[in-house]
């Protein structure tokens, strides 16, 4: 099990791999998709406001699906090399400084050392979601826990109640590119993170929500990522590898981290060895 005080050491030496040209295979062709007040206050951007989104798109206001999105990492194939975090800060315009899944090295009790990638994990019993006082945090018809920007007041209660660092607040203001400006705000696109809005991984709910990978697992050149849903039980990493999500986590020894705080992590990993 991973130390809370595990150390990020991801190297610079990974090719870095863009959002263009990647050849995102559709992994859910065969689930099919489902269907899938409070005044707005520190809004630090006139992008923002201008683009809220519109009541009819909230993805609260979804009706339920048949999704129930997770994730598994298999420690013992990655390598540190932090291609996953790359992959993510380019597509969702991660603030300097923020990793919304870090890579951490983890020394084992043999004093060995292995690598543990921490996405937020969006917790079935998610402590953020309960102590948001204005519903900026909350949890979409697929089980991801997103954060609605334009709602978010940057009081930075989730952030204390996350048992996992998984959530970071923005200090500066953005730079807004012509790719984030080419749809409407939603909690689920890609959108530059406000200046005093608390932000995190978000499961790249848009390309969940299209029935492709997220950014991490086709990033990843390794492929120990895998994601899927639970209620296929299958999961798919980014080399097109498809595994039973039940029976691999039990005849592989999955686990998740601190799950004895009874968060029920839709994140969980193998062991690194085994
Ligand atoms: S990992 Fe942290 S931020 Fe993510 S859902 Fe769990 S408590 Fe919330
Ligand atoms: S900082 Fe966190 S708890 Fe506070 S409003 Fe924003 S999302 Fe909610």
């Amino acid at each position: 099990m991973p130390d809370a005080d595990a150390k990020g050491e991801a190297s610079d030496e990974a090719p870095q791999v863009g959002k263009d040209g990647m050849d995102r295979r559709r992994f859910l062709k065969m689930a099919g998709i489902g269907a899938g007040a409070v005044a707005i206050l520190a809004i630090g951007s006139k992008f923002l406001a201008d683009r809220i989104v519109p009541a009819s798109a909230d993805p609260r206001l979804r009706g339920s699906t048949s999704n129930s999105w997770v994730m598994m990492i298999d420690l013992s194939k990655c390598d540190g090399c932090g291609a996953c975090t790359r992959a993510c800060d380019a597509a969702h315009y991660v603030p300097s400084g923020q990793s919304w899944i870090q890579v951490y090295t983890v020394q084992d009790a043999t004093g060995g050392t292995y690598h543990l990638p921490r996405p937020c994990f969006h917790c079935r019993n998610a402590p953020c979601v309960k102590v948001c006082p204005v519903g900026a945090t909350y949890v979409d018809p697929d089980g991801t826990v997103l954060v609605d920007q334009t709602r978010c007041i940057g009081c930075r209660y989730c952030m204390a109640a996350c048992p996992y660092n998984a959530r970071f607040f923005n200090w500066t203001t953005p730079s807004y590119p012509p790719a984030a400006l080419a749809h409407t705000y939603s909690p689920e696109e890609p959108w530059p993170t406000t200046k005093g809005v608390v932000m995190k991984c978000v499961f790249c709910a848009h390309h969940a929500r299209e029935g492709t990978l997220p950014e991490c697992v086709t990033g990843c050149p390794m492929g120990a990522i895998y994601f899927g849903n639970e209620n296929e039980d299958a999961v798919t990493n980014g080399m097109g590898e498809t595994l039973p999500f039940r029976k691999t986590l039990q005849t592989q020894g999955g686990f998740r981290w601190k799950e004895e705080l009874g968060t029920d992590p839709r994140v969980y990993y193998l062991p690194a060895r085994r």
